[in-house]
């Protein structure tokens, strides 16, 4: 369990890590909190030659509110995420779903970035990021570039993100009053990684349903957009019949890996439940 040897770097602006990213190319890796690419680089999955830290980064931290878009720096860690008084007010999905994250610790240490930036389907980030249509600000040796978060992840592991690019912040639009939300996870136990998981943010116009965005977690190689299943809710009243609907519109786009957490017909099934509670606890909060 002993990772092989690397040289180490701790650049002090986003300018210098990107050149050293330029530099080594492929035989770099950032390391933001190291809770997902340490234990990686233990197992020998990873071996990067050179790991750049950008903890001393100080450009790179913090949550703002700027030019109408709630910015939150690539290195913010979770517990920054739960205990800020702006995301409370202003996108409070994410604290709550940050409170399901992993542990204390994890959450002192991993970042927003490192989540997003990992690609790993299991995370929360990616598909609460893509409810919340958030984008992605990239950085690279010709500048920067931003990402929507429905086109950032192509695979498992697998980002839009280039070699000699990093991820900055995440740019988010404050929610609308009257906005419903929720994160449903399903989980074994406190501190595990989603079996199955949903994000819903939602408007209502009268009895109606105005707006709706959806987005799941570990039910396939990338997070998801449900875009067929908030299609069949846009303009209708809510009904058992429609949740039904949109239940099996969810199911028809999973596509899990069977391990310890279940089976592949479990975990899609519990996408279309977690699904339909997220969507009731949203409503809730809209009245
Ligand atoms: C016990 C345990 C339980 C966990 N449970 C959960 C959970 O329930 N839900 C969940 O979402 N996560 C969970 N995690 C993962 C945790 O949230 C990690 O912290 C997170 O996945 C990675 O963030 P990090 O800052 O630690 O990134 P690191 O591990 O440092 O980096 C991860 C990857 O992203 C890259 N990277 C990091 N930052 C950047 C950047 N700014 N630009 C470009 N590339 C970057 C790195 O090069 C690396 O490839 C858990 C981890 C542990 C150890």
């Amino acid at each position: 369990m002993i990772p092989p040897s690397f040289d180490y770097h701790c650049p002090t602006s986003v300018s210098e890590a990107v050149a050293l990213l330029s530099k080594f190319g492929g035989e770099a890796k950032i390391l933001a909190g190291g809770h997902s690419l340490l234990p990686m680089m233990k197992l020998r999955f990873a071996e990067p030659a050179n790991l750049i830290d950008i903890n001393k980064i100080p450009e790179l931290r913090g949550i703002k509110e700027e030019g109408g878009l709630i910015k939150i720096g690539a290195m913010t860690t979770e517990n920054q995420i739960l205990f800020s008084d702006l995301l409370q007010r202003k996108v409070p999905l994410l604290p709550e779903a940050a409170k399901l994250i992993a542990d204390p610790q994890v959450r002192n240490r991993g970042t927003i970035g490192g989540d997003i930036a990992h690609g790993d389907p299991a995370n929360d980030h990616p598909a609460i990021a893509m409810a919340l249509d958030a984008t992605f600000v990239l950085q690279g040796p010709s500048g920067q570039r931003k990402v929507k978060a429905v086109d950032f992840f192509h695979g498992t592991y697998m980002t839009d993100m280039a070699e000699d690019e990093m991820m900055v912040s995440i740019e988010i639009s404050p929610f609308a009053p009257n906005t419903g939300y929720a994160y449903q996870k399903l989980k074994r136990k406190t501190g595990d990684w989603a079996t199955a998981a949903a994000a819903v943010v939602l408007q209502m116009s009268g009895n109606k349903v105005a707006h709706i965005a959806i987005g799941l977690t570990n039910v396939a190689p990338t997070a998801l957009r449900a875009t067929e299943a908030e299609q069949l809710m846009i303009g209708q009243e809510l009904s058992t019949a429609l949740l039904h609907r949109v239940s099996e519109s969810v199911r028809s786009i999973c596509d899990p890996a069977e391990d310890l957490r279940g089976d592949a017909e479990y975990k899609t099934a519990m996408a279309g439940e977690m699904t339909r509670r997220a969507i009731a606890a949203a409503v809730a909060r809209c009245q």
